[in-house]
Formats: structure tokens, sequence, C-alpha cells
């Protein structure tokens, strides 16, 4: 599973709304919006009518991440040290 990850961010003052994570699926994508703090009244605004709540300037979203949801399984490395072999007692 992938998702992805942006910040939305104000083009005046650069400051941080939220985060915007999109997981993506085949059937139609999900966005979810967190808002930084003290920008909560912007949730539920769709992003290109969002303004910022300090400046009212527009938001850009900047910097998508891929953030890769593997299967939870640890990845050890595999240990491949040579055992000693025991000498048969003479
Ligand atoms: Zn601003």
């Amino acid at each position: 599973m992938i998702k992805l990850r942006a910040e939305l961010k104000c083009y005046l003052c650069g400051r941080t709304a939220g985060e915007l994570e999109t997981a993506g699926g085949q059937e139609g994508t999900r966005r979810t919006f967190r808002p930084a703090p003290g920008m909560e009244s912007l949730v539920g605004i769709e992003v290109r009518k969002a303004r910022c709540l300090g400046c009212g300037g527009g938001l850009y979203v900047e910097e998508i991440e891929r953030v890769y949801f593997l299967s939870e399984r640890p990845l050890k490395p595999e240990k491949r040290g040579r055992k000693p072999r025991r000498r048969p007692a003479a």
C-alpha cells in the first residue's frame, strides 16, 4: 500500500497549514487532511479554496512524499556465519 504525503503551505508567510495524506487505491483516492495546530478550521474546505488563517494567503502543496507501508515483517539481516565445526575428538 502506498500513501502520498504532502504539506500544505502558505505562499505568503510560509506557515504550514497542515498535512495532506492521500491513500492511493484503484477505486479512487481518499484524502485526509490533518491540520496544523491552530488551523483546524481548514478541515472540510477544498484545498484550492483554503486560505492561510494567519495572513489570508493562498496555500500550496509542497513536497509530496511517498510512504510505503510494508507488511509487518521485520527485516532482520540473515546471519550467515559459519558454524564452527567440531573436530571429532581423537
Ligand atoms: Zn500565510
